[in-house]
């Protein structure tokens, strides 16, 4: 029998790639839903202390154009030398996702001619901002800064207020911190200071770390920004700005001071703060938490006075300042010290409902409820009295209304309170009269009714209902109970 011939294949075996699932890119952060409650919550916060201070909100661009960036912050500073996230679009224009949020805002307050608004112009924005730093605790490639500018104003007070906005932010959250603060003076001063100091950082090259000798040749002043331990000794003996400082820019930070003495706003001076962007003139400061020494990642928030960039991009000359502050790194802290939220999305009331048509009238009943300003959350997938009452209790809900047939029939609704367990029959249709007197509020608008009082649909399909053997009719607790009703399930 002749030999089967095999024929060798021409096609080469296809090596299959192996699938690898995607992951989240090194130094970015998911925010899940447990930590929304968090951040939305302090970010209300936040808004709501800067509006009180008259602070608008601004939103501008994540992408800008890169010089934006690179020709405000200098080319030499870290930012812009190592961190930015740059690429050249489509339309190849070379763009950037946003490092921080004052060159935007300057671009917006120029180009919206913002000049010719009431001065000073005061604005605030949150939202994310790029690093392709090195991560670390605390320190992320995406994350986010709520920020603060005062374009349009230039005198001690307006910077003592900045400060005290700040300040008071971080109090409000139960942070109690404490303003570094320094001067580095005019562009002149600063010149020549930095003369003087190039010289003396060379004569100690050799003690220098290696990243600090890199930085000599390049932007000596962010030497005094280094937290390498064989650098502190000679950042300690090295020449301090303050003796450089002009007498106008001596006696503007003094003013500061004396300002914050009187708001009672703790300070330390702290001659090596420079914030090593090219962009800022005059006071410069960064807020910590209130006996940190001011670590490498422990500062909250900073930010100073830039008073020569709006004439930069081509505005008027407009003296300027601002401060940012980190939401990550402030979660983190209030996480730390395990501070309260703010009661923000605390829901008011849990709306149970028993059966079909009582679930279908609860849909309408929570639009209802909505409208008359009320926080209201509701379970439709679980089915038991005691399971949906379980998820009231477990998010905190401060009342629950119980609906079920008989309560649908009679036109009532139970109203339980969670904190004492007790439980009373109500009107229907003054669920909300009720709720407002029980949680001390004021209606804050006439309720708009949007539903009658049991409206058709539901009352149809009542009528026709085949006996649902899911459905309970709630028995009647005209007695305040203090227990969880007993239902059968
Ligand atoms: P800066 O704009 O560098 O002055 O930073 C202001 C604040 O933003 C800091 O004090 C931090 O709270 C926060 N921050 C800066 N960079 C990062 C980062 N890479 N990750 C998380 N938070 C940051």
């Amino acid at each position: 029998m002749p030999k089967k011939k095999i024929v060798k294949s021409s096609l080469k075996p296809v090596r299959r790639k192996k699938f690898e699932p995607p992951r989240l890119l090194r130094g970015m952060k998911d925010i899940l839903p447990e930590d929304q409650q968090y951040r939305l919550a302090v970010i209300k916060k936040l808004e709501d202390i800067a509006t009180s201070y008259s602070y608008q909100r601004i939103d501008t661009p994540i992408l800008e154009q890169a010089n934006l960036f690179t020709r405000s912050l200098g080319e030499d500073t870290d930012i812009v030398d190592k961190e930015m996230y740059i690429f050249e679009d489509k339309s190849e224009d070379r763009v950037s996702l946003r490092p921080e949020f004052t060159a935007g805002l300057v671009r917006a307050y120029i180009e919206h001619g913002m000049l010719n608004r009431t001065q000073p112009v005061k604005l605030y924005t949150v939202g994310p901002l790029f690093r392709h730093d090195r991560p670390q605790a605390g320190r992320y490639r995406q994350f986010n800064q709520f920020d603060c500018e005062i374009m349009g104003g230039k005198a001690p007070i307006v910077d003592a207020e900045l400060i005290a906005v700040a300040h008071s932010l971080l109090r409000d959250l139960g942070i109690d911190t404490q303003v570094h603060i320094n001067s580095i003076g005019s562009s002149e001063d600063r010149a020549q200071y930095s003369n003087e100091l190039t010289s003396y950082l060379k004569s100690q090259k050799r003690r220098l770390s290696e990243e600090s000798k890199l930085r000599l040749l390049k932007n000596p002043l962010r030497i005094l920004d280094s937290k390498a331990e064989e650098d502190q000794a000679v950042i300690a003996e090295a020449p301090q700005i303050v003796d450089w400082l002009s007498d106008e820019s001596k006696e503007y930070f003094i003013n500061v001071l004396e300002y914050l003495d009187d708001l009672n706003i703790p300070y330390v001076l702290q001659p090596t703060l420079v914030r090593g962007l090219d962009y800022y003139n005059d006071i410069v400061f960064e807020f910590y938490e209130e006996g940190e020494t001011g670590g490498a990642q422990s500062a909250l928030g900073g930010g100073g006075r830039y008073d020569g960039l709006i004439e930069m991009f081509g505005g008027q000359p407009t003296p300027a300042a601002g401060f940012a502050i980190g939401i990550e790194r402030l979660i983190l802290t209030m996480k730390t010290k395990q501070l309260q939220l703010p009661g923000l999305y605390v829901p008011d009331v849990f709306l149970a409902q028993l059966g079909k048509s009582a679930q279908k009238y609860s849909l309408a009943l929570m639009d209802q409820l909505r409208l008359s300003g009320f926080q209201v959350r509701a379970n439709l997938v679980k089915g038991s009295l005691s399971a949906q009452l379980k998820v009231a209790n477990k998010i905190g809900a401060r009342f629950t209304l119980i609906l079920g047939k008989k309560e649908l029939l009679d036109g009532t609704i139970i109203l339980r309170d969670m904190e004492s367990g007790s439980q009373e029959i109500i009107d229907i249709q003054k669920v909300e009269k009720e709720l407002h007197k029980r949680l001390d509020r004021e209606p804050s608008k006439p309720a708009v009714r949007t539903i009658g009082p049991i409206d058709e649909v539901v009352r149809a399909e009542m009528e026709h209902d085949s006996p649902n053997p899911e459905e309970v009719i709630i028995p009647p607790a005209e007695v305040v109970e203090t227990v969880a009703p007993t239902v059968e399930e």
